[in-house]
């Protein structure tokens, strides 16, 4: 056993929101498991959770066999997982003429399918525990189905009925399934955009400003806490106000 506080896995958390969010959830008490693609993102989750917190775990959401061999490992040899936030995403912007096959298959792989993958292999120990908290990390774009993220707002708007129909399934186990759905958050992410587009987006903002990594991960936090007990199925909106 590694830790005898509860479990958080936290998918993509090299960087950015899941960076946010597993910074939060360890100065919550939760013990966090913080997944990057790479040796040098596991060190920097490392480095943040400082082993006494949690540890970074190198996982690729698209690779099936391996993230099943990591998992699996991880809850025989560390114990069941409680918390599970299923942040990791990736954009493949293009106007839909323009879309290739590619692009689609890549961002469903990893927005969607990863979430059922991973949950897969943690619902089961959450489902015996009779706890489980799953926070699914959407989009705005889900809601907007804003121009040039058909791919994407596919994904983030199917995570939203997925998170639904698990909630439906997993209340009676006292497992709550939820989303989040950013707007436009400063991160890796959003960094590419082009100022002008950029600068159309802020207009549209009621709060005028971008949000915050931050910002993002308090909801995350009060989602899988005691006081959001009662509450599943639904999706919180932290986007300054941009759809409401
Ligand atoms: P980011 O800075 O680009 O970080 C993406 C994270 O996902 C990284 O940690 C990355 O890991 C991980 N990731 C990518 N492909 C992966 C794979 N195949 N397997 C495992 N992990 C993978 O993005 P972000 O802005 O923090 O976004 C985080 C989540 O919030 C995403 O789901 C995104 O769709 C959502 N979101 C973001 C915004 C925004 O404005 N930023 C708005 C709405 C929703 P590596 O570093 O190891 O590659």
């Amino acid at each position: 056993m590694i830790t005898d506080k509860k479990i958080a896995l936290v998918t993509g958390a090299s960087r950015g929101i899941g960076l946010a969010i597993a910074k939060r959830l360890s100065q919550a008490n939760y013990f966090v498991v913080g997944t990057a693609t790479t040796p040098e993102g596991v060190n920097r989750v490392c480095n943040l959770l400082d082993n006494q917190n949690g540890i970074g775990l190198l996982l690729n959401v698209n690779d099936k066999i391996e993230m099943e061999k990591t998992i699996k490992e991880f809850i025989t040899n560390n114990g069941k997982i409680s918390v599970l936030v299923n942040n990791a995403g990736v954009v493949r912007d293009n106007l839909f003429l323009r879309m290739r096959e590619k692009d689609w298959d890549e961002v469903m792989q990893t927005n969607l399918k990863s979430i059922f993958l991973l949950s897969k292999l943690i619902v089961p120990g959450m489902v015996s525990m009779r706890f489980g908290r799953i926070v699914n990390i959407s989009s705005v774009s889900g809601f907007l189905g804003t121009a040039g993220q058909a791919n994407y707002a596919s994904t983030k708007a199917a995570m939203v009925a997925f998170s639904k129909s698990l909630a439906n399934e997993l209340g009676s186990r006292n497992i709550t399934v939820n989303c989040v759905a950013p707007g436009f958050i400063e991160t890796d992410l959003t960094a590419n955009i082009n100022d002008q587009v950029k600068l159309e987006y802020l207009k549209n903002i009621p709060l005028r400003r971008y949000g915050k990594a931050e910002e993002v991960a308090g909801v995350v936090n009060f989602l899988i806490g005691e006081d959001a007990s009662y509450i599943t199925g639904t999706t919180i909106h932290v986007n300054g106000g941009i759809y409401m």
